[in-house]
């Protein structure tokens, strides 16, 4: 019997374990758990399944279901210990486990316990655009920044991307799980519709429906360069992170429609700037892999650990209730905490905010990106964060610096007409850019609204 363990893999189509499970044609059981450390609290009042994600996976997770049903095949949601519950599964019916390679230490070791405990374990990657053989030649050495992993990706392995495959057929039987655990969702499962921010409901048909409009429908795609660094709308970039996150999409099916989409009307700045973002996250993933515990230290990659600050209580539970006065961080917060999304722009000036003005170590605010996030993918977000720190992949993190950004200028620049602070902070919706950026540099005050926790040097006025 086999068992096909899925985590960030959430799809039928482009799958090696579904393949394999096929191949195999002996019974099957498709089984998700969700780890019960996810919704434990930890010493800052963090989990990591904030109700926008919550809402996300649950979607994704029906989707699923509907999908096998069709198939006679039952998805069974488990909720505790992954270690513990295979095991105890693994004692009353033997089973060889089907599951995607680790990304993350965390998920190494439960399959490093897995195989310990003498489960047999096929393994295959799901979540990048090269397996692991394939890449091997660009990263022995590690490239040191990501210009060098681009160069080297573009002229030695590129061509080794496969076609995405077609979702498969089984015909096996499903078989049950001897015992039953219930997991404790929130109860609050409506989709977001607050009229703001993403729309994105989870699901590998929603995936794909999104993917052809967005790319074939709409062709955002053709101004994505342009319009990259917005902050709102649906279509200034592809919004396919929550689908790539949870695996509804493979990341060779974006890449394969982006090429089929170049094919048909041509290759140009904004397509390759597109798929060099998905570059940016393979990227990522392959650092992960080869770093491991080193990503999720204070230190980073750096050899040397940089002054530690320290941690400031008030500025904590200020940046959790949305409250640091500042009205462009506030507004990014509240789009944050409401629908689990902010655009790329965004998520470096709330890091550089939280790192650079208030002094908090990194790896706090990575961890409430952890939560809150519904694209929430673990290279990605520790990987950005390490190098907005300032002890990640960035060239300039040798000397410490990491990116510092002046949010007055950000708001110049990005929200000139102030409309994302205008549409999450009602407080604020008759201010204008010069009341706010006066107001963030510590000068007239907006009426209603609270000082700044904390005055950078370069906002003051
Ligand atoms: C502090 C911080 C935390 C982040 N956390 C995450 C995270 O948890 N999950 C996540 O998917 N992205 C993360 N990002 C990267 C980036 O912000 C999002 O991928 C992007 O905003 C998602 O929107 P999109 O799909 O419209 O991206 P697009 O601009 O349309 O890009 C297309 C795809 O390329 C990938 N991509 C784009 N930018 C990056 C990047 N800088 N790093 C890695 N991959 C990228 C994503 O898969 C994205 O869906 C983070 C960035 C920062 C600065």
């Amino acid at each position: 019997m086999n068992v096909l363990w899925l985590r960030n893999d959430l799809r039928l189509h482009d799958h090696p374990g579904f393949q394999r499970a096929q191949a195999d044609a002996c019974p099957l059981s498709v089984v998700y758990i969700l780890p019960q450390h996810w919704l434990e609290k930890d010493e800052h009042g963090l989990n990591r399944l904030s109700l926008p994600k919550a809402r996300f996976l649950r979607a994704c997770l029906i989707d699923l279901h509907r999908a096998l049903y069709l198939q006679n095949i039952q998805l069974h949601i488990l909720y505790g210990d992954p270690v513990e519950l295979l095991q105890r599964w693994h004692r009353q019916h033997a089973f060889t486990l089907l599951t995607h390679s680790a990304q993350a230490p965390e998920e190494r070791q439960w399959l490093a316990q897995l195989q310990q405990a003498h489960i047999e374990c096929v393994t295959y990657d799901t979540q990048t655009l090269l397996n692991h053989t394939d890449i091997a030649p660009i990263l022995e050495p590690f490239p040191a920044t990501f210009n060098r992993f681009r160069r080297a990706f573009e002229r030695d392995v590129i061509q080794h991307i496969q076609k995405p495959t077609a979702p498969v057929v089984l015909t096996q039987h499903s078989q049950d799980v001897p015992f039953i655990t219930s997991a404790p969702w929130p109860n609050d499962f409506h989709p977001y519709r607050g009229g703001a921010g993403i729309q994105a409901t989870g699901g590998e048909q929603n995936g794909l429906s999104w993917l052809n409009r967005y790319l074939w429908q709409d062709r955002g795609i053709a101004h994505y360069k342009t319009t990259r660094n917005q902050l709102l709308g649906t279509h200034y970039a592809s919004q396919l992170s929550p689908y790539l996150a949870w695996g509804c999409l493979s990341v060779r099916q974006v890449w394969y429609e982006i090429v089929r989409y170049e094919q048909q009307f041509g290759m140009d700045e904004h397509s390759e700037w597109l798929r060099m973002e998905l570059l940016w996250r393979e990227f990522f993933h392959w650092s992960m892999r080869h770093h491991a515990d080193r990503l999720f230290q204070y230190q980073g990659l750096l050899d040397h650990t940089p002054p530690v600050r320290q941690h400031n209580s008030g500025y904590w539970q200020a940046w959790c209730t949305a409250e640091t006065g500042m009205p462009m961080i506030d507004a990014g917060l509240l789009e944050l905490q409401h629908t689990g999304f902010l655009s790329n722009r965004l998520r470096q000036i709330l890091a550089s905010y939280f790192v650079h003005e208030l002094g908090l170590d990194w790896r706090l605010g990575a961890r409430y990106f952890e939560q809150q996030l519904i694209d929430f993918d673990v290279a990605s977000n520790w990987g950005n964060w390490a190098y907005l720190a300032g002890v990640g992949h960035d060239p300039r993190s040798q000397n410490g610096e990491g990116r510092y950004f002046n949010i007055n200028k950000q708001l110049q620049q990005y929200d000139p007409d102030v409309r994302h602070i205008h549409t999450w902070l009602t407080k604020c919706q008759y201010a204008t850019l010069d009341d706010i950026q006066r107001h963030q540099a510590g000068g007239s005050e907006l009426a209603d609204y609270p000082s700044p926790i904390h005055l950078a040097t370069s906002n003051r006025v």
